[in-house]
């Protein structure tokens, strides 16, 4: 009798710890943001410490172009001729380790855990920068793609507002060929709470498209914010900024929006992104508001070019 209840609450015990570790992991995983080649990663995740494992029949969404195969069979999966173990999770699901991923090709995986972000790129150094920016900006080798279309129509008016004021504010994009196209939600499904985003199309060298997308039933000042940070993702690309992680490249496009919806009377939106609880927006912003009021505005500036690193 003492045996079996011993036995009962042993076990009873176990499944409480099991039930409490998974519950922890699914908690911290709820909170993080991880990042392939800067492309969102929405596919199931699970941590082993440090190490994030992504859900392997979610990577064709971020290597789109790269030749990947996965092998359940053989337990591993082939991306550009590599081999790359994986393990099984739940449901029978593969999963790999983000952080063999990065290895197996000389790349680089950084868990933030003040940002609760998780950065993985499958290319070295030297190439991070200029390929981080491009798939950021969703040009990728597809940019090649892009037709080249006369954008001979006007903007519309809340673009043109957006357009101005950053003008006057210094972070001008007016020279470039923009043009801005209002979409319905069904052409958003590319991240969770995805307002906007855009494609560049170059020439060589030289810049010959950019393309906005914006969610077509956003009320003016959400609508004048969306715009305002995806021209603060141009201006920053065409500004040569260094830091190519996301919390530096979200920080300062929100950082944009809230000088734009600030100056044209929309305190109330400016403020409220302030308080957004995803780090890389939230905490982005609050890092380029506390620099600019030490170091103003050309602070900011130069801070993304790599000009200027404030006193630790
Ligand atoms: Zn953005």
């Amino acid at each position: 009798m003492r045996r079996k209840s011993f036995d009962f609450i042993g076990k009873f015990l176990i499944f409480f710890i099991l039930l409490l570790t998974l519950f922890g992991a699914a908690a911290q995983a709820e909170d993080y943001l991880i990042f392939v080649n800067n492309r969102e990663f929405l596919g199931d995740i699970f941590f082993k410490g440090d190490v994030v494992f992504l859900e392997c029949q979610w990577l064709p969404h971020v290597f789109k172009d790269q030749d990947l195969k996965i092998d359940n069979y053989a337990c591993e999966l082939l991306l550009d001729g590599k081999n790359i173990k994986c393990i099984k999770g739940g449901g029978g699901k593969l999963f790999v380790s983000g952080q063999a991923l990065a290895s197996s090709f000389g790349g680089k995986y950084k868990n933030n855990r003040e940002t609760k972000t998780v950065d993985i790129y499958t290319f070295g150094e030297k190439k991070r920068a200029i390929k981080a920016s491009a798939f950021r900006l969703n040009m990728g080798p597809e940019s090649a793609k892009i037709d080249i279309v006369a954008t001979s129509s006007p903007l519309p008016p809340t673009a043109s507002r957006v357009v101005y004021t950053m003008k006057n504010l210094g972070i001008s994009v007016e020279e470039y060929p923009l043009k801005v196209v209002f979409d319905d939600a069904s052409k958003f499904s590319r991240g969770k709470d995805s307002q906007g985003y855009f494609q560049m199309g170059f020439s060589g060298k030289k810049l010959i498209k950019c393309e906005v997308h914006i969610l077509n039933n956003l009320p003016e000042d959400a609508k004048t914010w969306a715009i305002a940070h995806e021209l603060g993702h141009l201006w920053y690309f065409m500004n040569g900024c260094v830091y190519t992680d996301q919390y530096h490249s979200e920080g300062f496009a929100e950082w944009v929006g809230y000088k734009v919806c600030t100056t044209l009377g929309y305190g109330n939106e400016a403020t409220m992104r302030t308080y957004n609880i995803v780090p890389v927006y939230g905490e982005g912003l609050r890092y380029y508001l506390d620099l600019e009021s030490k170091y103003f505005q050309n602070g900011v500036l130069q801070y993304v070019r790599g000009n200027f690193k404030p006193p630790q």
